[in-house]
């Protein structure tokens, strides 16, 4: 299956995306943690990336639709994939349709996880307790001023790519705000529910 997985920063995408890649068998694709894994490395996207990054706001389209672009020609993504955190605006909504159907691919759906703004900053809070409890590394853009920035920034530039998904009927929403186990199981019934179009399809 070749999915996308949409929601606010906190809205527990990382939990539930942990749990769809073992239940799929597909590999999940992050684009926070692409980027992320660019800028340990110094390389030059890494390099550009980091500011914008520290400063909770976008890194450019064609940044980041050139590494997902080479990600998905990776031998793990052949059999699907989940992407986590990208598109994050229209524009790479666009691309991305533009990618998989150079390879006469499409997208079976997008699960878009709904919470209210209240809980995600009080959820994000939580991990940065929890992490500094363990004495991990707080991430740069957890900080309260760079979260604000961000919060602000999946509304204008995200919410956005909901309704263009929402358009082309293929999005499947959940709600967020339920305990993690009941959002795993509204998951999986949305997941069926896209099976289902498919067979429809095919038919
Ligand atoms: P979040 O916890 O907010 O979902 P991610 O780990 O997905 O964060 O992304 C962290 C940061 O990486 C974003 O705030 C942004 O600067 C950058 N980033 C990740 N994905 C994209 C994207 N698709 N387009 C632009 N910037 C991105």
């Amino acid at each position: 299956m070749r999915l996308v997985f949409l929601g606010p920063p906190g809205a527990g995408k990382g939990t539930q995306s942990e749990l769809l890649k073992r239940r799929l068998g597909v590999p999940q694709l992050s684009t926070g943690d692409m980027l992320r894994g660019a800028v340990r490395a110094a390389s030059p996207v890494g390099l550009k990336a980091k500011a914008i990054m520290d400063a909770g706001q976008l890194v450019s389209d064609d940044v980041v639709i050139g590494i997902v672009a080479e990600r998905i020609e990776e031998a793990d993504a052949g059999q699907g994939f989940i992407l986590d955190g990208f598109p994050r605006t229209v524009a790479q909504a666009e691309a991305l349709e533009e990618l998989l159907a150079e390879r006469a691919l499409r997208l079976d759906g997008v699960l878009e996880l709904e919470v209210n703004e209240a809980a995600l900053v009080s959820r994000i809070e939580k991990r940065v307790e929890e992490t500094r409890a363990v004495g991990g590394v707080v991430r740069a853009d957890d900080q309260p001023e760079t979260l604000k920035a961000r919060l602000d920034a999946y509304k204008v530039q995200t919410s956005p790519v909901s309704t263009y998904y929402d358009q082309r009927g293929l999005l499947y929403r959940v709600n967020g705000m339920l305990p993690i186990d009941t959002v795993t199981g509204s998951i999986e019934e949305q997941l069926a529910a896209m099976r289902a179009v498919h067979q429809q399809e095919l038919r």
